[in-house]
């Protein structure tokens, strides 16, 4: 199911003021693939995604479900819709005085399904993520990362037509979210699922998404395919997230930015896909009369290919740096230079 928003504002009155948490966001968001949206804290992500998902009605703008419209539901209408929408949240949400099963068989009680249905359904959802033992578990005796599987199921159990994921892997240590994650995209893969993903976190990004918004004080200030968006980050907010990126989550690697000098480091130079293989930097030196000093560096590991950074320094005549400069872009290279 493909989602179009158009222009939702949302504004909050508390005592301390007004705040308008969603401002003007538009955006088109494709079936069956995992849409990242990306913010830091107090972006207004959880306000968007209670407009999205039909929780809260947005003071102006539109929602639209597969080109129809539907924040303007009437109540019945909305409670139908509602019921094929699954959401995952960071602390689960989960009746702690139920077993496994009988959480993932919650939603299907309340849409009054025959109980020879809930049961298998139960069952296959278990089975779904992994957790086919540990259905008569009570939940406090699970895992983080059991949990959420839990939750998963449950969600997935009334056969949703969108699932909602916000911020399901920020309570997770990297390997458990490494492989929700993995999860997840198995799940959205085989089911053609359209997956809207919402996180403070660039390596969840990174390691899930096809698509990404990035939203800042309530707008998007960035959106598009996630290798572009790695390669070529417009906005500063972005570069920001991209500076900041840690290592693979959850695999047992290195960071995949080393730095080994804090000064410095005017330029980054990324190499998307075959310009990793090149040896560009020491065809720079010796064709140009300048020196390369390099202060930071590694690798991304994105689902479709690989992205090298490097942060360097670049010294000689202006002219010579420029002439540098123009050589890394022509062989491919994005460069991108601080202001
Ligand atoms: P994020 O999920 O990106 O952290 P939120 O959507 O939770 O951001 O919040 C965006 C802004 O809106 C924040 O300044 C927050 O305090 C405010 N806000 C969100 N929900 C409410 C609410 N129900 N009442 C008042 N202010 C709210």
């Amino acid at each position: 199911m493909n989602i179009t928003l158009e222009n939702l504002k949302k504004t909050y009155t508390s005592s301390t003021g007004s705040i308008t948490a969603v401002n003007g966001v538009s955006l088109k968001i494709p079936e069956n693939m995992i849409f990242g949206i990306i913010g830091k804290s107090g972006a207004g992500k959880s306000s968007l995604v209670r407009l999205v998902s039909l929780l809260e009605t947005p003071d102006e703008g539109s929602v639209f479900y597969n080109d129809v419209r539907v924040d303007n539901l009437s109540k019945a209408e909305l409670i139908q819709r509602r019921r094929k929408i699954g959401m995952i949240f960071q602390n689960f949400n989960l009746f702690s005085s139920r077993t496994a099963a009988q959480n993932i068989a919650y939603p299907l009680e309340i849409c009054k399904t025959r109980s020879s249905v809930i049961k298998d359904r139960v069952a296959e959802m278990l089975k779904l993520v992994g957790l086919e033992d540990r259905g008569s578990a009570p939940v406090s005796t699970l895992s983080g990362g059991q949990k959420q599987r839990i939750a998963i199921a449950r969600a997935l159990a009334i056969q949703p037509d969108i699932l909602f994921c916000d911020e399901a892997t920020s309570a997770l240590d990297p390997q458990t979210t490494h492989s929700i994650l993995n999860l997840i995209r198995e799940i959205q893969a085989k089911m053609s699922l359209s997956v809207v993903m919402i996180t403070h976190q660039m390596e969840v990004v990174r390691d899930a998404c096809e698509q990404v918004a990035v939203l800042d004080n309530g707008k998007v200030v960035e959106q598009g395919l996630v290798t572009d968006i790695f390669s070529h980050p417009k906005s500063e907010v972005t570069k920001d997230f991209l500076s900041h990126i840690s290592a693979d989550a959850g695999r047992q690697e290195k960071p995949s930015l080393l730095r080994w000098s804090e000064d410095g480091g005017k330029y980054t130079l990324r190499f998307v896909g075959s310009a990793t293989g090149e040896p560009v930097m020491s065809r720079l030196s010796k064709k140009f009369d300048i020196e390369y000093n390099i202060r930071a560096g590694g690798i991304q590991h994105l689902p479709s290919e690989d992205i090298g950074t490097l942060i360097t320094d670049i010294s000689g005549e202006e002219g010579e740096v420029k002439k540098a400069l123009a050589y890394l872009k022509e062989s491919g290279i994005i460069v991108e230079e601080d202001a």
